[in-house]
């Protein structure tokens, strides 16, 4: 695939330049408007720290959650700018706008080493449009654009592809550094190679599902997705979330993972409840024998043993999805035993964003992890073997 032999800003000449860069800084912010974990500004720091180090003019551009109409103080990009201030100890400008007159001006003035942040990119619908126009008026502003947003890279906006349209597109270290980790997994895996998948539908895994197993030696299910492939096996699921209409589905994966010669995991026991709810009265049982009434909610400690045993062997193990309802406490434990796992194996350990990052974080693992990706869909899409628009529109090296 044409992702991996890409340009990145160390390989262009960008003094007295003026360089326009795509980040995350999609941070979380409580009811005050401050910034609770601050790590997607950090994950672009090296990029940013090499751009200014090698005297261009910094232009930052991002999106924070979903304003509906336009401009909206509450998804200001002034937090992120004022963290970013701190972590760099130097001066971050702040645009009132985007492409407008305030941004224009500002970017213009700017001096060498100097960084200036836009307004929130998607205060203009025409981002997520990829509109033409919005992204050549982005573009206008700079001699060079750098991409290392990889939480949107599998989106193709004005500020993520668009661009590329009208300016060199080259890529930033922490997408070179996505792309390295998770390609050398999925081209050249250390084996055995074991990926486990957890999370809510069939529907959404079935490309990475399909794709892993042309890779993996092991493949572990987890989450209420395994319910549907229970369903494929014939067993009663009682009041478990699954997907009816995947059943079938689920079935072929499970004939293609034999015939493959993959060891597909699926749990052996669960912990069931009576109703979707943390203080829900609860027990453990047998994958076959799920009672009428009740609800898988986390894989039962005899599963807990057997995907942990079956990590502690691997050499390569990617983590996408819980397996478990973990928002409830109590239903946390496989997920929780998940992440222990990981953080204890002797592997490359690849955990691709989402609700599995926020695990290991929780938990205090991230050290022990060799990759935490920083996109959760984006780090699917690539799994999935799926060229991401954000990366395809970068130039390659000659
Ligand atoms: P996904 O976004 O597909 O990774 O799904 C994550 C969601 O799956 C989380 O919100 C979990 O609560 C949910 N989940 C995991 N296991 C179960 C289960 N057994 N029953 C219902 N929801 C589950």
């Amino acid at each position: 695939m044409g992702m991996k032999n890409k340009m990145t800003v160390a390989d262009v000449d960008i003094k007295g330049k003026r360089v326009i860069a795509r980040v995350d800084f999609n941070v979380p912010l409580d009811e005050n408007g401050n910034i609770t974990d601050d790590k997607r500004i950090r994950a672009a720091l090296p990029t940013i720290r090499h751009i200014i180090g090698q005297g261009a003019c910094l232009i930052l551009v991002s999106h924070l959650g979903r304003p509906k109409e336009g401009p909206d103080p509450k998804y200001s990009m002034k937090p992120a700018a004022e963290r970013l201030s701190e972590l760099l100890g130097k001066e971050v400008k702040l645009a009132a706008d985007v492409i407008g007159e305030d941004a224009k001006a500002k970017a213009a003035a700017l001096k060498e080493g100097e960084v200036l942040m836009l307004e929130n990119v998607r205060f203009h619908k025409e981002e997520t449009k990829n509109d033409p126009a919005f992204a050549k008026e982005l573009a206008s502003m700079a001699d060079i654009y750098v991409n290392d947003a990889f939480g949107t890279a599998h989106r193709a906006h004005a500020s993520t592809a668009g661009i590329a349209e009208y300016l060199p597109a080259v890529s930033g270290f922490l997408i070179k550094k996505e792309l390295d980790v998770m390609g050398k997994a999925l081209d050249d895996p250390e084996r055995p190679f074991v990926a486990i998948l957890g999370g809510a539908k069939v529907s959404d895994k079935i490309g990475v599902i399909e794709s892993l197993l042309d890779k993996v030696d092991t493949l572990i299910i987890g989450g209420s997705m395994a319910y549907t492939f229970f369903a494929g096996k014939g067993y009663s699921v009682g009041t478990s979330k699954y997907e009816a209409d995947k059943v079938d589905l689920a079935s072929n994966l499970l004939a293609k993972a034999e015939k493959k010669g993959v060891r597909l995991l699926l749990p052996v026991d669960n912990v069931v409840g009576k109703e979707f709810d943390p203080d829900t009265e609860s027990q453990v049982v047998d994958s076959d024998n799920i009672p009428e009434g009740w609800m898988g909610l986390d894989i039962g400690p005899k599963t807990v043993e057997l995907f942990s045993e079956a990590v502690k062997g691997a050499k390569t193990v990617v983590w996408n999805g819980p397996v478990g309802v973990f928002e409830f406490e109590r239903f946390a434990v496989g997920t929780r035993n998940i992440a222990e796992a990981l953080s204890a194996a002797s592997a490359v350990t690849i955990v691709g964003g989402g609700d599995s990052a926020a695990a290991i974080e929780q938990m205090g693992f991230s050290d022990k992890i060799t990759h935490i990706s920083t996109g959760g869909g984006a780090s699917l899409e690539f799994l999935e073997g799926k060229e991401l628009p954000g990366i395809a529109v970068l130039n390659d090296r000659k």
